[in-house]
């Protein structure tokens, strides 16, 4: 069989890919020996910078296929029935670097781009449908608190456990962190929410707020914190070869697509602030409808190309779908691009995984990664605008209706929904009482556990917050807190 010829990066072919050029046997080494060092300069620039949240993922791509009928409330071509998208996935989890154990107790990212015909749109959420803070402004701490302590350079319960404390929308996502949800199995195995309130809007400019959630058809399936250490004496890289292995045996992975549609006028007068990401919209008051399958179905052929490489960001929209006031969408509009720009170039979109299906147009010029022939406006001297060259123009037509906004720019505190306190206790009791006994027994243990080490005012301050949800839950920790403490005295 005829093999293909090795060459340098620049194409010329390589005489010898095994002996490095040496003047005599013995060497030294020659400097000519430019195959040599194109070798080494590559392996040292192996490595682009990892993400700072999120960094350990795994992905693949997929297909979306509309199968319900929301064209009352969006325009957006990617929703109307019948549509079927090319799409890739990424999973993650929040805290670990790259090389992090996959079965880790944290939220886990789910960020899809689906390449519709105007262009990519990006919905970057997680396994849950809230978030820790509500304020982008906490956001950098919050994080802090979760990576690793600049003195020790572990991870501090004690600095994560005084920020939750103190922060008391932090409650709903650490119930669910530590509930069972917080430790899916495989990432087939948990659902993926938009988390941010959204808008959807239609031919007639009409606006409506939506809620983006994807239901595991693999149905949910979790791990105790003592299955996930044995499983991670055995593999830190569990969800990969899950994942990539159900794909490569045709297993494919599929997920119910549901959004929750609020008429534009509700949001002043629901009792919960509905662009609070600390919140869900409660089914009851708006009922989940049915709109299509998410499926994944192959596997990347290069990782570091296709899921590496990934850029997703909720700053990428498409005509029909658009933000909300959520002050922390508004937020990763800028932090996520901004992050791919650093991370990846300027113009991380040309390569190819980010890249639109569609026809791209635009003026920015010169920069990081611009590989697609320089300016794309489609014509060599259209590189300013306006022009009189026949360059790309705007398109009314995909003009978002205006956000009906009014009031003075101010430092907010967070109020609660029309007329209200700002609630952070009733949607977590929602949750709560959800729970059975069993269920309510391994939240307290990994509370308990979560909390190894923690100075005691610290905990007290906590389980403060637990007794405002609901008094067994404050009673439940304080109980599997000293269990945990008589254990460890035990055993030393
Ligand atoms: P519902 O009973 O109608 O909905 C409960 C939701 O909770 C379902 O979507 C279910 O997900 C989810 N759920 C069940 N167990 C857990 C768990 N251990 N961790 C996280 N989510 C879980 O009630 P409401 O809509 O009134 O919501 C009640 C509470 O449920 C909320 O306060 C919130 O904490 C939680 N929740 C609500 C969601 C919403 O969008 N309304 C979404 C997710 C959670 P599934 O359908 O996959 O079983």
């Amino acid at each position: 069989m005829s093999r293909t010829t090795l060459t340098t990066t620049a194409g010329a072919p390589v005489p010898d890919n095994q002996n490095s050029l040496t003047a005599g046997s013995r060497g030294p080494v020659l400097l000519q020996d430019y195959q040599l060092i194109e070798k080494l300069a590559h392996q040292n620039r192996e490595r682009i910078p990892e993400r700072v949240v999120h960094a350990k993922g795994w992905g693949a791509h997929g297909i979306l296929k509309i199968t319900g009928d929301i064209s009352k409330y969006t325009k957006a071509k990617v929703l109307q029935p019948g549509a079927e998208t090319p799409m890739l996935a990424r999973f993650s989890t929040v805290a670990g670097e790259l090389g992090a154990a996959d079965h880790e107790r944290d939220v886990r990212g789910f960020a899809l781009k689906f390449y519709t015909s105007e262009g990519n749109w990006d919905l970057v959420g997680n396994n849950t449908p809230v978030f820790f803070v509500r304020d982008p402004y906490k956001f950098p701490d919050f994080i802090h608190t979760q990576k690793r302590h600049p003195r020790t350079n572990l991870r501090s319960p004690t600095a994560m456990w005084d920020f939750w404390s103190l922060s008391p929308e932090s409650l709903h996502q650490v119930t669910i962190l530590m509930s069972d949800r917080g430790l899916p199995v495989t990432p087939m195995h948990m659902n993926g929410y938009g988390s941010h309130t959204f808008s959807l809007w239609n031919d007639r400019g009409e606006r409506y707020w939506v809620k983006f959630h994807f239901k595991t058809l693999q149905g949910h399936r979790h791990y105790t914190n003592a299955e996930s250490e044995a499983v991670i004496g055995r593999t830190r890289e569990g969800y990969q070869e899950a994942l990539y292995g159900a794909i490569e045996k045709g297993e494919f992975p599929r997920w119910k697509m549901q959004v929750q549609i609020m008429p534009e006028r509700d949001a002043e007068k629901t009792p919960y602030n509905p662009f609070d990401l600390t919140k869900v919209w409660p089914h009851a008051d708006y009922p989940p409808i049915d709109i299509g399958i998410l499926e994944l179905n192959r596997n990347p052929d290069n990782y570091f190309a296709e899921i590496e490489n990934a850029a997703f960001s909720p700053s990428n929209i498409v005509p029909g779908i658009g933000f909300s006031p959520d002050k922390m969408l508004q937020a990763r509009i800028f932090s996520y691009a901004d992050a791919h720009r650093y991370r990846l170039g300027t113009h991380y979109e040309q390569i190819p995984v980010n890249r639109p299906r569609c026809p791209v147009h635009h003026y920015h010029k010169d920069g990081a990664m611009n590989v697609m022939g320089g300016l794309q406006s489609g014509n060599p001297d259209a590189y300013y605008e306006p022009n009189s060259v026949n360059g790309p123009v705007e398109s009314p037509a995909a003009k978002e209706p205006p956000l009906k906004i009014s009031g003075d720019a101010d430092r907010y505190a967070q109020k609660g929904g029309a007329g209200q306190q700002v609630d952070d206790f009733t949607q977590v009791r929602a949750l709560f009482n959800l729970f059975d006994a069993g269920q309510k027994a391994r939240l307290f243990a990994n509370i308990a556990a979560a909390m190894g080490g923690v100075p005691a005012e610290i905990v007290e301050r906590q389980c403060r917050l637990f007794d405002a949800v609901h008094p067994d839950y404050g009673a439940g920790v304080r109980a599997a807190v000293a269990a945990a403490a008589g254990a460890q005295q035990a055993a030393e």
